[in-house]
């Protein structure tokens, strides 16, 4: 029989194959593959969306410049 740890994350035992030791702020927890993975899918899918967010402000930013320059020309005009 495999040994089981407790898995603070799902507050369950899970066998120790499943188990991966992380770093928290707290110190080193046990934690299991399944919410570890979890996780990391959950922070890609909000890195994606950051990057796609910040490229959109970016774009909107150099939007408003553009206009802000056209303005600038005909004044100067
Ligand atoms: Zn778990």
């Amino acid at each position: 029989m495999s040994k089981s740890i407790y898995c603070y994350t799902c507050n369950v035992q899970h066998p120790i194959e499943e188990m991966r030791q992380i770093v928290t702020k707290k110190g080193i927890r046990w934690r299991c593959i399944k919410t570890i993975e979890a996780a990391r899918l959950a922070r890609d899918k909000r890195q994606e969306f950051g990057a796609r967010t910040t490229a959109k402000n970016r774009a909107d930013a150099q939007a408003k410049g553009r206009k802000t320059a056209a303005i600038v020309e005909d004044f100067d005009s």
